[in-house]
């Protein structure tokens, strides 16, 4: 089956996320960003129009060297559907490779990974083979921040198996974790009524950790995690001395699929659950990824905001807040929507440098005080609520379905 040529500027990509140091800039960062943009420009016809539309040239990059000169691009791009709930063929429209070259879905139903959308208007990515596997060591990445190069000897999911969710973007993700990972289980069976949560593996696994010293991971779903913890805490404590979680997807709000419960403080989420396992609050972190980026951001918990502290990992990413009215750059202390700028883009255009609907403030743009790590750090506030989204991303959106609808008939 005919596929797609694979540019040099890929294996670039490879490079970059398998930096020793993750949260350290490369000067090969802007290099591959100017490939990449590059080759998104020339592959697809819509973001060409996009970038002329704003007077963006890829090879501006190479004489000003600056990330923020690459033109935000709306999430809302990426959406199943439009606004006014018509189907969207911007996702598919957006690729720069043949459709039928992307790697397949778990269930083989589909060549597009979707975000797990609350609103019921999820975002679709396609993914071909390199792009699967560099979520893979991007999220790898992370968690080798965590836990060290060592291999895990045990991971528990707190989320069901993804023949049970075949179009996540947890397939990739959970895909990498497994193969750092001696041993895993996913802890959600199913059941009578939906999902069932296995009590007697998650104790099981757990007391055998706590007596053979083996190290643990918990993660993602932290409704489900601090339900579980909180039930077991009211029996017997555990001392892991080498436990970890990672918290990821969010679900700070109490909701998570099919999950509501109250909306769940951070403090009370670490220290309870440090009180229960045994596992140090310094171990236990959260996580942040969208579905358009292949990016994931490491936080720690910061006994000072009472929050966790996001890092960047500069090698591959930058991060600028900006202000949803006019797209302004923020500074230090200053909160506005989150924008991603990665040359880890391949088969979509348009997703190098996104605009996401989370409201976030800018801690420090020279390194974290509390651990050292260089970088940029960030705090997620909340997601941004609509008003905010009527800024340069809804204008943006706007004349990107027009373009669409124009080249669908053909004009
Ligand atoms: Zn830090």
């Amino acid at each position: 089956m005919p596929g797609y040529d694979v540019p040099s500027f890929v294996n670039d990509m490879f490079g970059l996320v398998h930096q020793t140091n993750i949260f350290e800039s490369t000067p090969n960062k802007i290099t591959v960003l100017k490939d990449s943009q590059n080759y998104q420009v020339e592959m697809n016809e819509i973001y060409k129009f996009y970038c002329e539309m704003v007077g963006f040239d890829p090879s501006d990059l190479k004489t000003k060297s600056a990330p923020e000169l690459v033109p935000t691009f709306p999430t809302d791009a990426f959406k199943k559907y439009f606004p006014n709930g018509e189907i969207s063929p911007l996702p598919k429209m957006m690729l720069t490779v043949p459709e039928y070259a992307l790697k397949l879905t778990l269930d083989e139903q589909s060549r597009f990974y979707e975000s797990s959308a609350t609103s019921g208007n999820p975002s679709l990515i396609g993914l071909t083979q390199e792009d699967f596997d560099i979520v893979g060591e991007s999220y790898g990445n992370v968690l080798r921040a965590l836990v060290g190069e060592k291999n895990l000897d045990n991971l528990l999911f707190f989320n069901p198996e993804l023949r049970y969710i075949p179009k996540s973007y947890a397939v990739p993700v959970q895909q990498k974790y497994t193969q750092m990972s001696r041993e895993y289980h996913w802890v959600l069976k199913p059941g009578e009524k939906g999902m069932d949560l296995d009590i007697n593996l998650v104790v099981g696994k757990m007391n055998e950790s706590e007596q053979t010293h083996k190290s643990i991971l918990f993660g993602p779903s932290v409704p489900l995690m601090y339900r579980t913890f909180k039930t077991l805490g009211q029996r017997k404590k555990w001392n892991l001395k080498e436990g970890f979680i990672m918290c990821g997807t969010g679900g700070w709000d109490g909701k998570k699929g099919s999950i509501q419960v109250d909306p769940i403080k951070k403090e009370d989420f670490v220290k309870s659950v440090s009180e229960i396992t045994g596992i140090p609050i310094s171990r236990e972190w959260d996580s942040f990824g969208t579905t358009e980026t292949k990016i994931n951001f490491p936080g720690h918990y910061s006994e000072g905001i009472k929050d966790f502290v996001f890092h960047t990992p500069e090698a591959y990413t930058d991060v600028f807040v900006r202000r949803p009215s006019d797209n302004e750059i923020l500074g230090v202390g200053k909160e506005g929507v989150l924008n991603i700028v990665t040359p880890l883009a391949f088969g979509h255009a348009g997703t190098g440098s996104i605009v996401v609907d989370d409201w976030v403030k800018l801690l420090s743009d020279d390194g974290c005080d509390e651990c050292g790590r260089k970088g940029k750090t960030w705090q997620y506030i909340r997601r941004a609520i609509k008003s905010e989204k009527t800024g340069c991303a809804m204008v943006a959106l706007e004349k990107l379905s027009e373009v669409a609808k124009n080249l669908v008939s053909g004009d």
